[in-house]
């Protein structure tokens, strides 16, 4: 069995195609939907997944503001920033990209965005209301972009078994909770680092939604023939047989496309789909104002 691609570029370009009415339905009740990205510090891969927002918004229409701050920023400036965006009527979504300086504490920062700005979905309060089963308000978005993906490639998840790998709270525990939720009703075991027997759990799996951030982890044989694969992960992995002397590999070995039904590649698969996810959560947040 070769696994079919579970092409997150050609999911994600048929929900944006989607999206394009609903900006215009905004506009014309006189809401122009508007994401702030805020990114403190230099890290080139945070800058790169910013732009990549910045660009998705300019596709849609969606006005951004692109605030980038100095890596010794302090964390109350940076408060002051997202109090100042909080009371700004004019801006319905605000990003803090991930990782803060480690003189952050990223969770408490997260803490401070209003529940209603909140399109990343890390608040308390919108991972609070996906614990009690509400999956309609604003949701993680690289999880429910796994999902989004799921549903696009017509793949079932009712009673089937799906085994998690990575249980952050960003990633891992939110796919699990989106994946037993009703609607799609999946059998979810949750793993981490402490998981024994790891392979064996995995070989269990239906579908298997690999978060760790370790490269190729999952090998062939820990999945299951006919297996849904969906690769979350992204790692920077040295290649000195490419000029620029690395190249983005994944959580899963790609060899586990040999038994996979459906194996989602990297890059090319969840990461293009958190993002639409986030233009989505950007969209309905401008909508509840109007
Ligand atoms: P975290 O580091 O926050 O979490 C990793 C999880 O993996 C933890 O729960 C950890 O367990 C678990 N883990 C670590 N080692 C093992 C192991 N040997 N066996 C089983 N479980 C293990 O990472 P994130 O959830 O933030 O990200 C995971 C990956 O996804 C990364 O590669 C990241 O870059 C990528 N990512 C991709 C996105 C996209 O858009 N495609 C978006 C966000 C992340 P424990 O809790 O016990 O420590």
């Amino acid at each position: 069995m070769t696994a079919s691609r579970l092409d997150g570029r050609l999911c994600a370009s048929a929900v944006e195609n989607s999206l394009k009415v609903e900006v215009q339905n905004c506009m014309d009740s006189g809401v122009n939907p508007h994401l702030a990205v805020v990114i403190v510090g230099d890290d080139p891969a945070s800058h790169v997944y910013v732009n990549n927002k910045v660009k998705a918004c300019e596709r849609l229409g969606i006005i951004s503001t692109h605030i980038s701050l100095p890596s010794n920023t302090t964390e109350s400036e940076l408060v002051t920033e997202i109090e100042r965006l909080n009371a700004d009527a004019s801006i319905h979504g605000i990003l803090i990209q991930s990782p803060l300086p480690k003189h952050m504490d990223e969770e408490g920062i997260t803490d401070l965005i209003s529940p209603s700005k909140d399109v990343d979905g890390f608040h308390p309060v919108n991972l609070g209301r996906l614990v009690q089963g509400r999956t309609d308000g604003m949701l993680p978005c690289t999880p429910a972009g796994v999902i989004e993906m799921l549903k696009w490639a017509n793949i079932e998840t009712e009673g089937k078994n799906a085994v998690i790998l990575g249980r952050s709270r960003i990633v891992g525990m939110p796919m699990s909770l989106l994946l037993a939720a009703k609607g799609c009703d999946s059998t979810v075991t949750i793993t981490h680092s402490r998981t024994q027997n790891l392979a064996e759990v995995c070989k269990q799996a239906d579908i298997l939604v690999a978060a760790v951030g370790i490269p190729e982890l999952v090998k062939k044989d820990w999945v299951k023939q006919g297996a849904v694969v969906v690769d979350v992960g992204i790692n920077r992995v040295e290649d000195l047989s490419i000029e620029r002397g690395w190249r983005l590999t994944g959580d899963v070995d790609p060899d586990v496309a040999e038994v996979a039904s459906w194996l989602s590649p990297v890059p090319g698969g969840v990461g293009p789909m958190t993002i639409a996810m986030l233009m989505i959560n950007t969209i309905n947040a401008a909508k509840s104002t109007i």
